[in-house]
């Protein structure tokens, strides 16, 4: 039997598998996906929001823990569990050794990003290179990997695990670790959990997946069904204002619209619905989607002006453009009065101070609701410029509870030989809300942490066993 079994194929489950096999433990990591779609929603990504005391190799100045957390309360609107949240923080100011070790590195960032040098560690060839870099070193340290292995079913007595199905092939283990992602590729559940809205429609069926087909939830649903504990909702989700024109799943960072606070976005009715400056873009990306979720069609339609042009990351998709405004609202599909009486309405309430994208600025909107409290310029320089957008769902927070050890809980109580790390279990630290890079140090913290605490299962297991014989 092998000592730790380990399900799932992103990051916090290739950190679990090499941090048990460091510790000594016999290690099966099972991958639902085949060999070329490894790597989970992990392979999309290319930083890690990381703590630092003063300058560190490619990270800038300093970024301590009190303003890190500062910035969770922020955007979780206090939704966290404060000890998971700065276990992560803490964890992601020494994790960057360990993961040069296994082979990641890393690189300063792009211009055109986020604006996240100071706060986000990029990896060089993205996130993955990260996961090639993790499955090379799991394979040179003996752990064995299965692909195209979705588990099924768990058997667990007791709060304790004793098997994972894939199909009928039973697979026992003394430990295991669940890294196996949300539910956000599975479309029904998402359509159950957002319901029907006022307008009577399915805000699901609009939504689009912004990483791996392969999270399906399966092993989260069968769990909160058995009695674990759970966090969050089912609505909750890091959801991003995609082009929607990007494809239903693996999309990635490049079909994200990235020029929403540099103009304004319009609902079909073409009124706005929310403060386009409300803070830095890395802070309020992932409230949008979420945002285009609620309006009328879950659809949205980002303006912008010549001014901007070169001042954010462009989409894979180029917009629509025209030289007017009234144009441009036919392009788009959008009643050109409409449009026009909500530009005029917003230039008219723009007090242009000095510009400044890099700070909070002074450039607000008076009198006008919902107010744009920073960058806001008229946008009144053609050609104008729209991107249509749809809700483009990232992943999912409901999770699992755990505590700074990674168990499972049973109705309060914690499981001896069953973990959990990364997006199963995000929803601990994010209730709601998403400041970049914090997926990957959950993960990255939590996956060490179940690695290692099943391990040490697993080989106490031996111990005891060696002992009595
Ligand atoms: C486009 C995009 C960009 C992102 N960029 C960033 C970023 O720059 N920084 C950041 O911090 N976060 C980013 N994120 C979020 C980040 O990807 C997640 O927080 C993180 O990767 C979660 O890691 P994980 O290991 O929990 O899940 P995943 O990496 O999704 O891994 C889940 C794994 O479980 C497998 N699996 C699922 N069900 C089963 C089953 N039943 N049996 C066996 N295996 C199963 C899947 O195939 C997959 O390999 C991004 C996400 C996306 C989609």
């Amino acid at each position: 039997m092998v000592d730790v079994l380990v399900i799932g194929g992103g990051n916090a489950a290739l950190c679990a598998a090499l941090m048990a096999r460091e510790a000594g433990a016999s290690v099966l990591l099972l991958e639902s996906a085949p060999k070329e779609w490894r790597g989970g929603n992990s392979a999309h990504t290319r930083n890690i929001r990381s703590m630092h005391a003063g300058p560190e190799d490619v990270m800038s100045e300093a970024y301590p823990e009190e303003e890190y957390w500062q910035d969770v309360v922020k955007v979780t609107g206090g939704i966290t569990d404060e000890k998971l949240a700065r276990l992560t923080i803490r964890a992601s100011a020494n994790c960057r050794d360990w993961m040069q070790k296994h082979g990641v590195r890393f690189q300063p960032p792009l211009s055109g990003t986020l604006n996240l040098s100071r706060t986000n560690a990029f990896f060089m060839g993205g996130g993955k290179a990260l996961v090639n870099a993790y499955y090379r070193s799991a394979e040179k340290l003996g752990v064995k990997i299965r692909y195209n292995a979705t588990v099924t079913a768990l058997d667990i007595q007791n709060g304790q695990f004793l098997a994972a199905y894939i199909d009928n092939e039973r697979i026992e283990a003394k430990a295991c670790v669940l890294a196996a992602g949300g539910f956000e590729s599975n479309r029904e559940w998402l359509k159950e959990a957002w319901g029907i809205n006022e307008h009577g429609e399915a805000p699901a069926d609009n939504f689009l997946i912004r990483g791996t087909r392969y999270n399906k939830g399966v092993l989260l649903k069968q769990l909160i069904g058995m009695g674990a504990d759970s966090v969050s909702d089912a609505t909750q989700a890091h959801m991003v204002a995609v082009d929607a024109r990007a494809p239903l799943y693996d999309g990635g960072i490049c079909t994200r619209v990235d020029c929403v606070s540099f103009g304004i976005v319009v609902n079909k009715n073409a009124q706005r619905f929310s403060d386009e400056g409300e803070d830095f873009w890395p802070k309020r990306y992932a409230f949008w989607g979420r945002l285009v979720a609620q309006q009328p069609g879950q659809i949205g339609y980002s303006i912008i002006d010549s001014k901007v042009l070169g001042r954010f990351m462009p989409p894979v998709f180029p917009g629509d453009k025209a030289d007017t405004l009234e144009e441009l609202a036919n392009k788009l599909g959008l009643n050109p009065e409409a449009l026009m009486r909500t530009v005029r309405e917003y230039n008219s309430a723009c007090r242009v101070g000095k510009f400044d994208h890099t700070i909070m600025d002074d450039c607000h909107t008076e009198g006008l609701q919902p107010a744009k409290t920073h960058w806001a310029l008229p946008i009144d320089q053609g050609p104008f410029y729209g991107y249509i957008l749809r809700p483009g769902v990232t992943f999912t927070y409901l999770g699992l509870k755990t505590s700074d050890k990674a168990e499972v809980h049973f109705g309060g109580k914690p499981s001896d030989n069953l973990f959990v790390a990364g997006e199963m279990m995000a929803g601990n630290v994010l209730g709601k809300g998403y400041a970049a890079g914090i997926g990957m140090a959950i993960g990255t913290a939590f996956g060490r942490i179940a690695g290692t605490q099943a391990a040490q299962f697993a080989l106490a297991q031996q111990d005891q066993k060696h002992a009595a014989a």
